[in-house]
């Protein structure tokens, strides 16, 4: 595995013309010899063997035009961590959705960190500010924005979507791959929200001041 240009297709055949059990194919994609420019898509036949009668059965499957189907993967060492998630569909579900629910969560953060800092001068000029020209305090008042501009930013590099060459194409890598890719959202998401929880306290510890004068 790891060959240049080759991948692997997830093939489902929903109903086996033998055995009428739902079988799961790992296929091995190579690059063709003699790529096309305007690369497309093809739909070739394949040969495959239902696993339990030990019958073999064509199958079709759609790849790129300048693709070709090598031979059917090692289905144990491709389809481990699907056939563990599938066996729980909650927790396939779960595993499915994970990304987007902390992209939802940037997304949402984002608009609030972005608005907190209109909201926060908005707030220092009902206080008027103004009057009180010069000094640390003038400065210091300005500092909650600060903090909410650097959350937005922590929010906005989270959500960046990031362009990587996956060289193995295996399950083990994609999950490798999977698991650094939440590990970098989650660590900009939580400077995000620590920025915001600073700010927040910051813009209240600023307002409550300016009242007490
Ligand atoms: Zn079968």
């Amino acid at each position: 595995m790891g060959e240049q240009g080759q991948r692997l297709l997830q093939h489902l055949v929903p109903e086996c013309p033998h055995c009428a059990h739902r079988h799961r194919f790992a296929l091995l994609i190579g690059p063709d010899n003699e790529p096309l420019l305007f690369a497309g898509t093809q739909e070739v036949p394949v040969q495959l063997v239902c696993p339990e009668t030990r019958q073999s059965f064509e199958g079709r499957i759609t790849i790129g035009s300048n693709e070709q189907f090598l031979r059917i993967a090692d289905p144990f060492a491709a389809d481990h961590s699907f056939a563990a998630a599938e066996a729980d569909p909650e927790l396939a579900e779960w595993i499915r959705s994970s990304r987007q629910t902390s992209t939802e969560y940037c997304k949402t953060m984002l608009t609030a960190s972005s608005a907190g800092v209109p909201v926060h001068f908005a707030v220092l000029q009902y206080l008027d500010i103004s009057g009180r020209t010069g000094g640390w305090t003038t400065r210091a008042a300005a500092l909650p924005a600060l903090l909410y501009v650097l959350a937005a930013a922590a929010f906005a590099l989270a959500q960046r979507p990031r362009l990587v060459q996956l060289a193995d194409t295996s399950a083990a890598a994609f999950a490798t791959l999977r698991r650094t890719t939440l590990r970098r959202i989650d660590r900009l998401a939580r400077w995000g929200t620590t920025l915001f929880l600073l700010g927040s306290v910051g813009a209240f510890l600023v307002f409550a001041i300016l009242l007490g004068r």
